[in-house]
């Protein structure tokens, strides 16, 4: 296909505005996927997302366009490719009229998926920016249209779901327009559609020809592409998804990764409908796949170039590293699965370069791996993927964050595992991540926004009026409190309204007496498992809690087991589980009481010892059930 005629684009849009939806139609449109194929979002493949009905991963797909598609009655793209003339025959050159190739990538749209978007958003030249006009512009919209911007995207804005009644398109073209800065004059360019019923869809095609550039190559012999994700497949190995930059990929090619080092020859090469499917060629401005045939994981790296394993030219810039927020602990609950589960996160890292691991080892649980995330429910979502796609029983422990620590003789250290947080006496200071967020809310709820922010030390910056029913509030947090269920609690406190997107945005120190660690002992031993990082204020309810908790779960045992909290250089809190009585002497019967005696004295140095031994063994299930959220 020629280069003039390829239009990359993505579409861009707060979570549940429809973009997935609107991929359906375009699908349609364009024959790509059969209509008895069809099911709704239909690009979301993972039984995870259909199931949540959220995108988690990008997702490209190629789809042909002409104004005439209805007309050449084009049903699917798949069955007719043995026809002469097909656009996807071979002799594409010699049709008569215009076809375009469309490369979609579909983005998730929650916060801890941005860099998913952001990376899809490197392969393509434009984006369809979705905004659902009964909601309006919300928080992710806004950070979209800002990461989009940045990349020098041509921005096609469009209003979705305007087949409802509750739909507000003047107004939502009124914060459309304002966020991009176009004109009364020239809300024209602010498309309508319905995702649902595909009105307007055919028009955002046109559009989407008509403004998005095409992509721009230099003509070279020798190929090049960025790679912007990865697939795995037993028969196939690593499987490369690159948009081509330069050159052209075929099956048999000699290709290298500049980043890995890896040499290999190109099995396959295709593109995306939105299975693989190949091509004889992929070439400069093109988006596909290549297979590797390389069977070992661990060779992905996004941002990587592929280039020419003879004549390479350089590599590509490629993309900033994503950077973990949030830690837990994963163990399998088996481990014999201690290697399943390395396999297993090895091969979730190549379609997650997101998800970083090391070994940690812990008494009770054995071997295990602590684990970064972006976020709460990227954590969620990659457990439960743990769980599913390789049927593996883990035990996650509550998520934590990490600190930075400056220690009285001035060396620092980064501390993501609450039982390093060293002694108080040692640190002359703290740094904690800080987040900056954008809360979106209607007017009415904006008390109640101050009240939780204040509750969850936020810091207030700029607030801003948008449109009438909107008020913008810029805001600075500690990570640790964003991550105090504060999400749900503005939800709850909006009916639902506001909508939250932050990014982090550096370290800062924590005032004095601000947090401190808090240790919980069973019989005189700390568990190191146990250990939280508390904000100051709150270390009491937080200590008589956990051993209340942890009192209710402890089974008893032959004598009593003390529990302790302890933090600020104290006991905070302590329970005891009482001794579980047992009668040593019911086999017995009869009067033989010097028998019994003898048993009772044998019980009461049993006791005796286990206690000098001061060991109590911790049930598996009660760790469980202790360290997770
Ligand atoms: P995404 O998170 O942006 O991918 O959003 P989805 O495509 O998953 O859509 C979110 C919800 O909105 C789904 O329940 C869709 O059926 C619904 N939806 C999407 N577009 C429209 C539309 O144009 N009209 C109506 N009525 N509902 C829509
Ligand atoms: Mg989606």
């Amino acid at each position: 296909m020629d280069i003039k005629n390829i239009r990359n684009f993505s579409i861009i849009a707060h979570i549940d505005h429809g973009k997935s939806t609107l991929a359906d139609r375009l699908l349609e449109l364009t024959g790509t996927v059969e209509k008895r194929k069809m099911r709704e979002q239909v690009l979301d493949q993972m039984e995870l997302e259909r199931e949540r009905g959220i995108t988690i991963k990008m997702q490209p797909v190629r789809m042909l366009w002409h104004s005439q598609n209805k007309k050449l009655n084009l049903k699917n793209q798949n069955d007719n490719i043995e026809i002469k003339n097909h656009p996807l025959s071979a002799d594409t050159e010699n049709l008569n009229f215009d076809f375009y190739t469309l490369n979609l990538i579909d983005t998730p749209g929650h916060i801890d998926f941005s860099y998913e978007v952001s990376r899809s958003l490197k392969a393509v030249e434009g984006a369809v920016l979705l905004v659902d006009a009964t909601q309006g512009v919300q928080a992710q919209t806004i950070a979209n249209v800002e990461m989009a911007k940045a990349l020098g995207l041509v921005i096609i804005p469009a209003l979705n779901k305007i087949d409802l009644a509750s739909a507000r398109v003047e107004e939502t073209k009124e914060e459309v327009g304002r966020l991009l800065g176009i004109e009364r004059a020239d809300f024209g360019q602010i498309l309508e559609v319905s995702a649902k019923t595909g009105e307007g869809a055919e028009k955002l095609l046109d559009e989407i020809v008509r403004r998005i550039p095409a992509p721009e190559a230099e003509f070279t012999d020798r190929p090049r592409g960025l790679i912007f994700d990865f697939d795995y497949s037993t028969h196939q190995g690593v499987i490369l998804y690159v948009r081509i930059t330069d050159g052209g990929v075929k099956k048999g090619d000699e290709l290298f990764l500049a980043q890995t080092k890896e040499k290999f020859i190109a099995g396959e090469a295709g593109t995306f409908s939105p299975s693989r499917r190949p091509a004889p060629n992929l070439s400069a401005g093109e988006i596909g796949y290549i297979v590797t045939n390389i069977k070992k994981p661990s060779i992905g790296a996004v941002g990587d170039t592929v280039v020419s394993a003879a004549d390479p030219l350089p590599p590509l810039p490629g993309y900033r590293k994503a950077k973990p927020v949030v830690w837990a602990s994963i163990y399998p609950s088996s481990q014999d699965d201690f290697g399943a589960l390395r396999q297993a996160l090895e091969r979730l890292r190549l379609s997650d370069s997101s998800i970083t691991y090391e070994e940690e080892t812990s008494g009770a649980l054995g071997r295990g791996f602590r684990c970064g995330f972006l976020g709460m429910l990227h954590m969620e979502i990659i457990t439960e993927r743990l769980r599913r796609e390789f049927n593996l029983d883990i035990i996650i422990a509550s998520p934590t964050i990490s600190y930075k620590i400056q220690f009285m003789d001035g060396s620092e250290k980064e501390i993501y595992s609450p039982s390093f947080f060293p002694e108080e006496h040692l640190i002359r200071a703290i740094f904690e991540p800080w987040v900056e967020a954008r809360i979106i809310t209607p007017p009415d709820n904006l008390g109640a926004v101050l009240q939780i922010l204040h509750e969850h030390e936020a810091e207030i910056g700029e607030t801003e009026q948008f449109g009438e029913s909107r008020s913008i509030l810029n805001v600075k947090m500690p990570l640790r409190e964003l991550m105090r269920n504060f999400f749900d609690e503005l939800k709850s406190a909006t009916s639902g309204y506001a909508s939250l997107d932050y990014k982090v945005g550096g370290m800062r120190e924590v005032a004095p007496g601000g947090i401190t660690r808090l240790d919980i002992w069973v019989a005189d031993d700390p568990v190191p498992a146990f250990s939280r990082i508390v904000s100051r204020g709150r270390i009491q309810r937080e200590a008589e809690d956990a051993v209340e908790k942890l009192k209710g779960i402890l089974p008893r045992a032959l004598f009593a087991i003390k529990i302790q909290a302890k933090g600020l250089g104290r006991i905070l809190a302590s329970r005891a589980v009482p001794a579980l009585k047992k009668n040593v002497t019911a086999h017995l019967y009869g009067g033989d009481r010097s028998r019994k005696m003898k048993l009772w004295q044998k019980q009461k140095k049993g006791k005796k010892r286990l206690k000098e031994m001061g060991k109590v063994s911790i049930p598996q299930e009660v760790f469980v059930k202790m360290i997770q959220r």
